[in-house]
């Protein structure tokens, strides 16, 4: 990729609508603009006009006119790229898109490369990595507090307090280097104390970013839940009811694969994901008995187990079993917290079930008949403790920042360490260098083509 390219991308979703917007970002995107463009007001060029204007004209191919449109210039560093960029909005038939699309190319731009206005956004310091990061999550969220969380780190969030401290770091770092250069001569540049105080500062910013990650990622995407019991409790017809389904799963055509976002709910603006739908939903995968390996792998990945039984079926000998199955989970996986809900109340006494099981508060539910459904959502909610977000709170919600972010920290500890025992400058210097190498990572300030590939490789294409 470099940038003397010009590049070209439908900017607007694939398919028909009602307009279509196709973006030109490079050093000849006006000129090739103008090579298929023709106002219809006062016939100048496109390269004559002013920058954040709007020409409306036609596309024309070889003197036939493909399409009425409207071209907006923004011309270079006052673009979303930093780089000249031609936005043509066109009617959004299929065709009129290719033939337009086609044409440019033909002109001498080329198609984009995913998420490669956003990189070049970030080449040209128009914003620092964990904006442009941002700039993905903004498109990918789906509820309001992904949203809140992705507009924050946009804005710029706890990135620009992050270059404050590494700056300050960095600073430091100048006047210890300087020591070592006048390392004959015994002098301390750098005041130990001060310098003391600035590790302590720093660690307790990254601390409390690295403790927002757990809520972040929750936030992001959502909380694993799984759901387990035996063959026929009512684990699909439950997920129906939850995902509100109208049509059953149960009668699903085997070997439909679902995206994953619709076994997903949003329970108050909380995402709650259902671990390994799949595998509820295909009969062949049902298990005898809750305990086996596929049933431990799935409470695994979840936060919540929701553990079905069938009203029908319980006596004193079954909740003794439940009682030690759920032990065992317990025991097995700390810190889950497990929901026993009793399925099928429609049609059995609920009183004597309600003597039996009176000392483990279940849930009881009707997954038919959806009885009980929207206490158990209540309940949910009730498990995780959000909080709700308050506009300035600060989040962590990707794991590459918490990554980074946990790695300066403990490059941090190395070095009050250092500092307590006594260790020689350039045996600090090294731990400090490590720690503003960690802290630049999140900001793009210290970035490789490896790193920059893998985090533009999940954009969409035209963004
Ligand atoms: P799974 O094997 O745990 O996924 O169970 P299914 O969801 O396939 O349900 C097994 C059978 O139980 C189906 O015939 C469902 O209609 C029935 N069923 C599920 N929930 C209820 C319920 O709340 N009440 C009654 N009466 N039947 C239910």
């Amino acid at each position: 990729m470099t940038n003397s390219d010009t590049i070209l991308a439908l900017a607007t979703a694939s398919g028909v609508g009602a307009i279509a917007v196709i973006r030109l970002s490079g050093p000849q995107s006006i000129e090739i603009a103008d090579q298929v463009f023709k106002s219809v007001k006062d016939g100048k060029k496109l390269g004559d006009q002013k920058s954040h204007t709007l020409h409306l004209g036609h596309i024309v191919k070889n003197a036939t006119i493909l399409d009425e449109v409207l071209v907006s210039i923004f011309k270079n560093p006052n673009s979303y790229t930093g780089e000249d960029v031609i936005e043509i909005s066109c009617h959004g038939s299929l065709f009129i898109q290719q033939e337009i699309i086609r044409l440019l190319l033909q002109k001498g731009a080329r198609m984009a490369e995913p998420g490669e206005y956003t990189l070049r956004a970030f080449l040209n310091g128009k914003m620092d990595l964990s904006q442009a990061e941002a700039v993905a999550d903004l498109i990918a969220s789906d509820s309001e507090s992904a949203h809140q969380i992705a507009m924050q780190q946009m804005r710029g969030g706890f990135s620009n307090q992050l270059q404050e401290l590494r700056q300050e770091l960095l600073n430091f770092a100048s006047l210890m280097e300087l020591e070592l250069d006048f390392a004959e001569e015994d002098v301390d540049f750098a005041d130990r104390k001060e310098f003391e105080l600035l590790i302590r500062r720093i660690s307790g910013v990254l601390k409390s970013l690295i403790d927002s990650f757990a809520l972040g990622n929750v936030i992001k995407n959502g909380i694993p839940v799984a759901i387990v019991g035996k063959p026929n409790v009512g684990k699909s017809t439950l997920l129906n009811a939850l995902l509100n389904e109208e049509r059953a799963i149960v009668s699903d055509i085997a070997g439909t694969t679902r995206d994953s976002i619709e076994d997903e709910i949003s329970i108050d603006g909380v995402a709650f994901r259902f671990v390994d739908t799949a595998g509820i939903r295909n009969t062949e995968d049902r298990v005898e008995t809750i305990g086996i390996q596929k049933t431990f792998e799935k409470i695994e990945q979840s936060q919540i187990v929701l553990y079905l039984v069938d009203a029908r079926e319980l006596d004193a000998k079954q909740k003794n079993i439940i009682v030690k199955e759920i032990e065992k989970i317990k025991e097995k996986h700390q810190g889950k917290r497990i929901l026993l809900l009793i399925n099928k109340i429609d049609g059995v006494e609920k009183k004597s079930l309600e003597d039996l099981f009176d000392d483990m508060e279940p849930i009881y539910i009707s997954a038919k008949e959806r009885i009980g459904v929207d206490q158990l959502k209540m309940e949910l909610l009730g498990l995780v403790n959000t909080g709700k977000l308050s506009n300035n709170e600060l989040i962590v919600s990707n794991s590459r920042h918490f990554e980074a972010l946990t790695k300066a920290l403990s490059s941090l500890d190395e070095i009050r360490i250092g500092m307590e025992q006594e260790r020689s400058t350039d045996l600090l210097a090294i731990d400090i260098r490590e720690a503003l190498h960690h802290l630049g990572e999140i900001t793009g300030e210290v970035s490789t083509d490896d790193l920059l590939g893998n985090i533009f490789a999940n954009f969409c294409i035209g963004k």
